[in-house]
């Protein structure tokens, strides 16, 4: 049983982002919150997303196809150590648009992931931007 509780406490903090992302997106929608805050909560849903998402690994395999192990975050691979690497040198030593592409909508959970992850990003400079200009 407090094996069980525990196992279900772990799985629920794996995406701890989505909080972050709600959060984030109901600034947004409702503007209760100031700029600051809304670029809070999507920095740190950019950082799950980026770091920690249990998505597949999307790394090329040497027959042409993705890898479908299960991965965290849209920068790091699986348990295997080649793929780690691969999906860091796809996004920053020698990025091609071509490679970074297929990789990160290699399946429809990954693109979704990056998509997210995207619009993240985008939210996060956006209200960065607008906290840092002064107040009419
Ligand atoms: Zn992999």
């Amino acid at each position: 049983m407090l094996r069980l509780l525990s196992q279900l406490i772990e799985q629920a903090l794996a995406y701890w982002g989505l909080i972050a992302l709600l959060f984030a997106a109901v600034g947004w929608l409702t503007g209760d919150v100031g700029y600051g805050a809304i670029a809070g909560f999507s920095g740190l849903a950019l950082l799950w997303l980026l770091l920690w998402a249990p998505n597949p690994c999307g790394a090329a395999t040497r027959v042409g196809k993705s890898c479908r192990n299960n991965a965290r975050g849209i920068l790091r691979g699986c348990h295997l150590q080649q793929h780690k690497w691969q999906r860091m040198r796809t996004f920053f030593v020698r990025p091609r648009l071509k490679n970074c592409v297929r990789q990160l909508f290699a399946t429809p959970v990954t693109g979704l992931a990056s998509l997210v992850g995207i619009a993240t990003l985008v939210s996060t400079l956006t209200s960065t931007i607008l906290s840092a200009l002064p107040n009419k």
